[in-house]
């Protein structure tokens, strides 16, 4: 080759490795770099000069880095190719501590027959990494949400099919009252038969609300009254057993005026808010509530706002719920889905109200406070 060739051949591969958008590293036969092109400077956040002589396996996290000097080794003995010629994805080592993945292809130098070093092809895929991850994120958020959707059809079947047997028991229990009462009959039974008529008839109002709750769509915007909404609310809540004992203080004026809302939402947001009050005093943590109640106050704050509040004596919010209290899917409970927040505050932003969290004036706990537009008319 001519000295002119040569040099030509030299300038070139120097302009390729400097325009090379991958990072291009030469190692010799023990793992030591002899060169490092700009494209892996900025990948690995080396200076070439630096690294010049230096093993290969400190661009290596740990796991790598200790077997690397015997993959060589292995190869020189053996020419068995595990990565020269194939690529794979490994993980490279930035030099502020990061790890990222990396595509690397290897291949191997040969100066007249003989292998002197290898060459390494280096694809920074971090970006496509983070891409795939956030893909796979919202396609498990979607599956969720259509889970919870797929939950509330359910819903509202099982409470259809399990409502009729229990209107034909509460049936059937009358009439058996009709029937027994023509004969002399004891008491006793005339009063059980009353009593399974009675319970039937509670589950059944228990379901109908529930159906009612589930249904896809919600009554229309209305005139309603909010004393009402919190007695079904409470009525609906209290099909949790832990509710049972638990005092529930309702304050609200006698002539407070009527909002303009969709009660089915509404009652959403208040079962929202006294549930999550219910966790947190009574649930899975162990600070739970030495005293717990729940207060739910009504008020007309001016003429044309109605604020409600759902106060708790729980342990009030961890640090971190106060920051992604209204995030989808924040959730600190084992079994919970961490949309109840948020949705509660997008049913009241699009009744034009809002919802947001204070501390209490006095004592722990956590305590919420909404408002809703008063019907003017
Ligand atoms: P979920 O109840 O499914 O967790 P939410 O959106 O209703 O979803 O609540 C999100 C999180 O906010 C809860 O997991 C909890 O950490 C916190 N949180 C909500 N209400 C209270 C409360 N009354 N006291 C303490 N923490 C609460």
């Amino acid at each position: 080759m001519s000295f002119f060739t040569e040099l030509h051949n030299t300038a070139t591969l120097q302009a390729l490795l400097k325009a090379a958008v991958d990072g291009i590293v030469t190692i010799d036969l023990e793992g030591r770099i002899t060169s490092l092109n700009q494209a892996a400077e900025s990948i690995f956040g080396v200076e070439e000069e630096a690294m010049l002589g230096k093993k290969i396996n400190q661009l290596m996290p740990e796991n790598y880095a200790s077997h690397h000097d015997g993959y060589l080794k292995h190869y020189r003995h053996t020419q068995e190719k595990k990565i020269i010629g194939i690529g794979r994805q490994v993980e490279g080592l930035h030099s502020s501590g990061r790890c990222f993945p990396m595509e690397l292809s290897v291949g191997e130098i040969e100066e007249e027959g003989l292998s002197v070093g290898y060459i390494g092809i280096i694809r920074d895929i971090s970006a496509r990494v983070k891409a795939e991850e956030d893909a796979k994120q919202n396609r498990e958020q979607l599956a969720h949400m259509t889970r919870l959707n797929t939950m509330g059809e359910m819903a509202a079947g099982i409470a259809h099919e399990v409502n009729q047997p229990l209107t034909a028991i509460a049936s059937y229990a009358q009439a058996c009252r009709h029937l027994l009462a023509d004969v002399d009959i004891s008491e006793k039974v005339l009063k059980i038969l009353e009593k399974i008529d009675q319970q039937a008839l509670r589950a059944s109002a228990v379901i109908q609300r529930l159906r009612g709750f589930v249904k896809k769509h919600s009554d229309s915007f209305g005139s309603v009254e909010l004393g009402k909404i919190l007695d079904d609310t409470l009525a609906l809540a209290r099909t949790d057993t832990r509710l049972l004992d638990l005092p529930v203080r309702i304050e609200c004026p006698h002539d407070l005026p009527q909002v303009l809302a969709d009660p089915i939402q509404v009652q959403q947001v208040l079962l929202n808010l006294v549930r999550n009050g219910v966790d947190a005093m009574m649930g899975e943590s162990e600070t739970s509530s030495a005293e717990p109640a729940i207060d739910i106050t009504l008020t007309l704050r001016d003429k044309e706002t109605v604020e409600i509040v759902v106060r708790d004596y729980g342990p009030g919010l961890s640090e971190e719920a106060e920051q992604k209290l209204f995030h989808p899917f924040f959730t600190s409970k084992t079994t919970g889905m961490g949309i109840g927040l948020c949705v509660s505050r997008s049913i009241i932003s699009a009744h034009g109200g809002e919802l947001w969290h204070v501390l209490p004036a006095e004592g722990a706990g956590a305590e919420f406070h909404f408002t809703l537009a008063v019907d003017q008319l």
